[in-house]
C-alpha cells in the first residue's frame, strides 16, 4: 500500500506498487516523465494499444456504426456549461452549437481524410454536462471525457451529484479529477495541493469504483512543481489549456482548445486542417495571454479575464482564463 503523506488512505482502485515506484522517481527529478515505460501505456493512450513499440490503432467501428481507423493525431476540445439560451458569458455554449458541433466531430470521425482526431472534454462537473451534452453525445454514439471539481459535487447548486458522475461512468464516459476546490494549483501550499491532488482523486475512486488517472489543472495554471506533484498524486496524465494537437500514444501532458460560445464553426472546423495554421495561430495568442499573466499578475489578469469574457455573477469561470 502506498504511503501518503497527508493521511489519505490508497484506494482499492488505485495504481500499482510498481506504477508508484514510478510516480515517486519521476517526483525525484522533479518534472513529469515524458513518456511512461512501455506497461503503463496502454493506460495513456486513451484507445490506442501499445503492444512493445508497435502502435496498433483501434477499430472503433462499433461504437458510431461507420467511424474508421483513428489517425494517430488528436485534438481535445475543452467544453464547461451548456445551456439551452444564447449567454454573453464565454464560457457558456449554446445546446444548438454544441449540437452542430458534435456533429462536425461524428463527421470528421466518420470520413476517411481524417488526420486529426476530435476528442471533447468538459471541466467542473456543470449539472449541464448531463443533463444537455450527454444525451447529444450518447445520440452520436460518442463518449468525452468530463474533469470534475470534486469539492462541489453534491454540494453546488448548479454542478453534478454523485449520482450523474456515475451514471456517466457507467455510459461510458470517462471521468477525472479537476481540483478540490478549484484553487489555481500554482498558489497552493504543499498542504493544501495534498487535498486538491489526492484527496479528490480517492474519492472519485471510492464514490465511483474505478480507477483516476488523470486530471486537468483548474485555470490551466502549472509548472514544475505542480506537475511533480501531479505524478506523485498518482494521476499519469495531466490535461492543460494549451492549444495544440497530440500524437498518440499520448505524452503525460495532454493540450486542449478552450471552446468559448462565439466560436464559429467554420473557425471550429479550420483547427484541424492538415497544415495546422489555424492552431498555430492560436498557439501562439495563447503564448501572448500567459506571458501577459506573467507580468501583470494572476489577481490583476484575471479580474481583465472576467472582464474580456462577460462572467456573469455567480458563475464559476474565476479561477479559469489561462486558456
Ligand atoms: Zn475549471
Amino acid at each position: 500500500m502506498r504511503r501518503v503523506s497527508s493521511g489519505w488512505r490508497e484506494s482499492r482502485y488505485s495504481r500499482s506498487r510498481e506504477w508508484s515506484k514510478g510516480q515517486e522517481r519521476s517526483a525525484q527529478v522533479l518534472e513529469f516523465p515524458r513518456r511512461l515505460k512501455p506497461h503503463w501505456k496502454y493506460a495513456a493512450c486513451g484507445g490506442t494499444k501499445v503492444l512493445g513499440k508497435r502502435r496498433m490503432p483501434l477499430r472503433v467501428g462499433s461504437m458510431t456504426g461507420e467511424q474508421t481507423q483513428q489517425p494517430l493525431r488528436r485534438l481535445y476540445l475543452l467544453y464547461h456549461e451548456i445551456r439551452s439560451s444564447e449567454s454573453r458569458y464565454s464560457y457558456v455554449l449554446e445546446a444548438g452549437s454544441f449540437e452542430r458541433q458534435v456533429d462536425l466531430f461524428a463527421r470528421m470521425r466518420e470520413s476517411k481524410s481524417c488526420r486529426v482526431w476530435p476528442e471533447i472534454t468538459f471541466d467542473d462537473g456543470h449539472i449541464s454536462n448531463i443533463d444537455l451534452a450527454a444525451p447529444r453525445l450518447r445520440s452520436r454514439g460518442m463518449t468525452a471525457r468530463f474533469f470534475i471539481t470534486v469539492g462541489w459535487t453534491g454540494t453546488k447548486l448548479g454542478y453534478m451529484g454523485w449520482a450523474e458522475l456515475r451514471s456517466l461512468h457507467e455510459a461510458g464516459h470517462s471521468i477525472g479529477a479537476h481540483g478540490w476546490t478549484h484553487k489555481l494549483l500554482t498558489h497552493c501550499s504543499d498542504a493544501e495541493l495534498q487535498t486538491e491532488l489526492t484527496k479528490s482523486r480517492l474519492t472519485l475512486e471510492d464514490k465511483l469504483g474505478t480507477s483516476i488517472t488523470t486530471m486537468s489543472l483548474p485555470g490551466g495554471r502549472a509548472n514544475r512543481r505542480v506537475l511533480a506533484a501531479c505524478a506523485e498524486a498518482g494521476y499519469t496524465q495531466v490535461y492543460t489549456s494549451e492549444p495544440r494537437a497530440e500524437s498518440v500514444p499520448l505524452g503525460t501532458t495532454v493540450g486542449r482548445v478552450n471552446i468559448h460560445g462565439d466560436m464559429p464553426l467554420e473557425w471550429i472546423a479550420k483547427l484541424f486542417a492538415p497544415d495546422g495554421s489555424a492552431l498555430s495561430r492560436l498557439h501562439r495568442q495563447y503564448r501572448m495571454k500567459e506571458t501577459a499573466q506573467r507580468l501583470l499578475g494572476d489577481r490583476l489578469y484575471m479580474g481583465l479575464w472576467a472582464m474580456v469574457n462577460r462572467r456573469e455573477p455567480g458563475t464559476d469561470g474565476k479561477g479559469e482564463g489561462a486558456e
